[in-house]
């Protein structure tokens, strides 16, 4: 039984005081839904704040990226250390990092490495873009990523995925509920084919792209489909809510 989780990725939006405004605005009501993990990714300079906010309660909190050096001269960059000591999980291979930061399947290996060693728990993100998917690639170009990402990762306890097709991410044009359970069976099957079946079916895989409280429950509902990473959605404090809250319902029936 895999629990569900949904992960806000406020990205880079919020100021400090924002970020106050927008946890206060979900707690205490975030705090007291059950039967789903919920995790807010607010930017590194509000994480401790963010952190002391939700302290004793059952919401966790995420980084969106990490340097995999653990210290050293890296000016402007933030190590696993920094991060284990503040929060519990970490974003790594977001299609932006990706695309607008060059980060490639050896950087993205390297990341995922260091932000298994120090023990937080990693969110590997995978995904084509439009035009991988409208050639078909999407199956390689998956495999690939993750091929690539999980080299040197031999025990992946500690890791998640998650699905998120560069064409739905911030569109509005979200994936239907059966592509998405398609294609996070394949990841799946992927997994098992690197490690084995009963590793592939304990790790969480999650869906992201245009996810709302309108369009959760299609995902969700998935076999294959272990919960939501969410951007401009986790941004407002009653779509956030509404998602969390379609997960936990469906947690008690999955
Ligand atoms: C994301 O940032 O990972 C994401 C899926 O964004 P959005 O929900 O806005 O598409």
């Amino acid at each position: 039984m895999r629990l569900p989780l949904i992960v806000g990725n406020w990205k880079m939006n919020t100021t400090v005081s924002e970020a106050v405004e927008l946890v206060r605005a979900m707690l205490p009501e975030l705090d007291r839904i059950d039967n789903v993990g919920k995790v807010l990714c607010p930017p590194f300079v509000s994480l401790a704040t963010v952190k002391d906010l939700i302290e004793g309660t059952s919401i966790e909190l995420g980084a969106q990226n990490l340097y995999f050096e653990e210290k050293g001269a890296y000016t402007g960059e933030i190590s696993p250390l920094m991060l284990a000591d503040l929060c519990e999980f970490v974003i790594i291979g977001h299609s932006e990092r990706r695309c607008y930061f060059n980060e490639t399947g050896e950087i993205i290996s390297k990341k995922v490495q260091a932000a298994l060693k120090v023990g937080l728990s990693t969110i590997l993100c995978v995904g084509e873009r439009l035009e991988e998917n409208e050639a078909g690639k999407t199956k390689e170009v998956i495999t690939g990523q993750l091929r690539s990402a999980l080299v040197g990762v031999d025990n992946p306890s500690g890791l998640s995925l998650a699905y998120e097709p560069v064409w739905a991410i911030g569109t509005g044009k979200a994936a239907t509920g059966e592509q998405a359970n398609e294609t996070i069976g394949l990841i799946r099957h992927y997994l098992s084919q690197l490690y084995d079946m009963r590793v592939a079916q304990g790790l969480r895989i999650l869906y992201g792209g245009s996810v709302t409280s309108s369009n959760a429950v299609e995902f969700i509902k998935q076999s294959e489909i272990d919960g939501a990473l969410v951007g401009g959605a986790s941004l407002k404090a009653t779509e956030f809510l509404g998602i969390v809250k379609e997960a936990s319902e469906i947690s008690q029936t999955k």
